[in-house]
């Protein structure tokens, strides 16, 4: 039985001006990860897609699109006031309402922009049971939920598939003895180094194709 692998990678930066180099870097993790035989899932903010689609970042939007999986990371990102926000005052049924009509449309967005989105990535403490309700609906998974069960770092909460942090390879040791990688910072992003393991079968986030097999060390 193999152990599964995702590598996920955060995009963030919707502000900096096109030559600080932000969306190229997006686009050399993209290259270097299929290079190495993986297919990865980068969570991405609306204002991040938009922003590719207005600067004509068409070669980085192909790569994701035709390579790797994308998950919305908020619609609108840190802008205020965010999702999570608006859920201080909501209860249960508008909450869900107020999560789909803002984070709906970035899902539509993103399926329109990369073919897929998948799932709904926690973008720092911006959590909220309603949003998950929301993912439900959606059919989308929720990454990096700030729910704990003891049984599983994966589990199904408000009727979505969630991912906790407990899964976050970081802290994998399986991962960080098998497989290095020397995650990159903004300004060595070209540096980075993926190898995959033959003892793990590595694959976008839920289920779609692996671009190919990791073979044996010779
Ligand atoms: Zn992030």
């Amino acid at each position: 039985m193999p152990t599964f692998l995702v590598t996920y990678w955060d995009t963030e930066d919707y502000i900096s001006p096109p030559d600080a180099g932000s969306d190229d870097i997006v686009l050399t993790v993209a290259r270097a990860a299929r290079e190495a035989g993986l297919a990865a899932c980068f969570c991405i903010h609306g204002e991040k897609v938009r922003s590719l689609v207005g600067r004509g970042r068409s070669d980085v939007i192909r790569e994701i699109a035709r390579h790797h999986d994308a998950s919305l990371h908020y619609s609108h990102g840190s802008i205020h006031p965010t999702t999570c926000e608006l859920m201080t005052t909501a209860g249960w049924e508008d909450g869900v309402a107020i999560a789909l009509s803002r984070e709906a449309p970035g899902f539509r967005f993103l399926e329109s922009v990369f073919g897929r989105c998948t799932a709904l990535t926690r973008h720092g403490t911006s959590f909220a049971a309603q949003i998950v309700r929301a993912c439900a609906l959606e059919g989308k998974a929720f990454w990096d939920s700030l729910v704990q069960v003891p049984e599983s770092p994966v589990y199904w909460f408000c009727d979505a598939l969630c991912f906790n942090s407990a899964v976050n390879y970081a802290l994998d040791t399986a991962y960080r003895d098998d497989v290095p990688a020397r995650c990159c910072t903004a300004r060595r992003a070209a540096r980075v180094v993926l190898r995959p393991s033959p003892s793990h079968r590595l694959q976008r986030l839920l289920g779609c194709a692996l671009l190919r097999r990791p073979q044996p060390a010779a």
